[in-house]
């Protein structure tokens, strides 16, 4: 299970500044792999190597006065529930204000790991006003500037400690599925047509939720887990609509997963969010299909299908190499190929391609288009082999890797793509120096 810091705190000190100093160096490459635009709000971090999700919950309180400590109340209780770490940013040029008060008399009463960055520390006096912020009663603090980054060095030792180590997981090589989307696409309905009674019935009591999301079925002659993020749902009104409470959700199951199901409703089409949430399978590396639900509700004429599917692979580019199924969860149409496609898209994911065969066939493919010469200079490629990677990743070998671009990378991914059986699944390649 991924590892999910939240930066929580008032507005105004600093915790977009700080959000982006922990992710910007590893975005930067994500996105160069996966042509992703960067979100500004969740992002991927590393520290000793170890890999962590970040969220900006301030990026989803919405700005309108009266509201706001409301928002923050709600923000915070939420991060509260599937956050790993719970990173507290408060400022030091402000000092303690009654809003901090708050979270903090929240935080206290949590049984989760808090960190308390007291933020614009930049230099030495402020280290000494810094230690006001003890008077919170939160434990240690951890003077920080995220302008120019003196103490998160420290802060991160320790803020990576507090992760659960990543043991030999309970079943593994059983596939997880997710099944994700936005709120009233047909998720649930989609579970009970799948695994009907034997549903869990999920808790709605902090904590009790989280472990019993993860339920193992053998159906169908399948064996597989199934990530429920439906069931939790049912939590409370106020939450229902709130943007940061359904992409926190989608988060943690999508970490979770090897393969998600996106639902869309096919009486809306592909919408901005949809897009975001597919955004966050593929950042993440996971293996995904795309389901096209309530197609009962849709007016058929010929060729709508095709028109449809077409619709949807243009707004997904650059990554449009998944299957799409058009299903009615309702009427049970093509739910049972949901799970052989999921199952093959899982498989394709943790193939491990034979070194000759790629060899074989990408040396060929780069023999007849050999990768532009750089200012004369000529770049030739002699090797690639699969990555010992969770997820499918490639490295070629080059004598000027540097000068490879991005449109010869996504040659290779495509002709890739036409050999190899790799629907349904982000790769990564890397070109190295040999
Ligand atoms: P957020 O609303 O909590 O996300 O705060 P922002 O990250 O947007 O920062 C609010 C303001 O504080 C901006 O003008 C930042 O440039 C400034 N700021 C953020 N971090 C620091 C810091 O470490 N030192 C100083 N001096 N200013 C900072
Ligand atoms: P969730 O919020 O994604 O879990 O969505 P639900 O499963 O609760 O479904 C939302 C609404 O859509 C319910 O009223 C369902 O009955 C309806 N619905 C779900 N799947 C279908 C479908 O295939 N066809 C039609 N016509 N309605 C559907």
């Amino acid at each position: 299970m991924g590892n999910i810091v939240a930066i929580v705190g008032r507005p105004n000190v600093g915790k977009s500044t700080l959000f982006n100093r922990l992710t910007e160096s590893k975005e930067a490459i994500v996105d160069q792999t996966s042509g992703v635009t960067r979100d500004r709000h969740y992002g991927k971090s590393e520290w000793n190597g170890r890999e962590f999700s970040v969220i900006d919950t301030g990026g989803y309180v919405t700005h309108s006065g009266d509201v706001f400590e409301e928002e923050i109340r709600k923000q915070v209780l939420l991060a509260l529930d599937e956050a790993s770490v719970i990173l507290f940013v408060v400022d030091v040029e402000s000092g303690i204000t009654d809003l901090d008060e708050a979270v903090a008399h929240m935080l206290r009463k949590i049984d989760k790991p808090v960190l308390l960055a007291v933020n614009k520390v930049d230099n030495y006096e402020r280290r000494y006003e810094a230690n006001d912020f003890y008077r919170l009663g939160l434990g240690e603090i951890y003077p920080i500037s995220s302008i120019n980054g003196s103490g998160t060095g420290d802060l991160l030792d320790v803020l990576v400690e507090h992760f659960s180590e990543e043991k030999d997981r309970e079943g593994e090589g059983i596939p997880r599925f997710a099944i994700v989307g936005r709120p009233n696409v047909g998720k649930s309905t989609l579970i009970n047509t799948l695994i009907g009674e034997e549903r869990n019935i999920v808790t709605p009591i902090p904590g009790t939720t989280r472990d019993s999301i993860l339920t193992r079925y053998r159906k169908f002659s399948h064996d597989f887990y199934l990530i429920d993020t439906a069931g939790l749902r049912k939590k409370g009104k106020v939450s229902e609509d709130l943007e940061f409470y359904s992409v926190l959700r989608s988060i943690r199951a999508i970490e979770t997963a090897d393969v998600c199901l996106l639902l869309i409703d096919a009486t809306r089409g592909l919408e901005g969010q949809d897009v975001n949430i597919l955004h966050l399978i593929i950042r993440n590396r996971k293996g995904v299909v795309l389901l096209v639900n309530k197609w009962d509700l849709v007016e058929k004429q010929t060729n709508t299908l095709k028109g449809y599917e077409k619709q949807i692979r243009e707004k997904c580019a650059p990554f449009q190499d998944f299957p799409i199924i058009f299903i009615s969860a309702i009427h049970k149409q093509r739910v049972f190929r949901v799970l052989e496609t999921a199952m093959e898209v899982f498989h394709n994911r943790t193939q491990k391609i034979q070194t000759a065969a790629l060899n074989k066939y990408m040396l060929e493919a780069i023999e007849e288009h050999p990768p532009p010469s750089h200012k004369g200079k000529y770049i030739r490629i002699k090797y690639v082999s699969q990555l010992p990677t969770h997820a499918p990743s490639f490295a070629f070998y080059a004598n000027l890797p540097q000068y490879i671009r991005e449109p010869y990378k996504r040659f290779l991914e495509n002709r890739m793509r036409e050999k190899f059986r790799l629907t349904g699944v982000p790769i990564q390649i890397f070109f190295r120096k040999k």
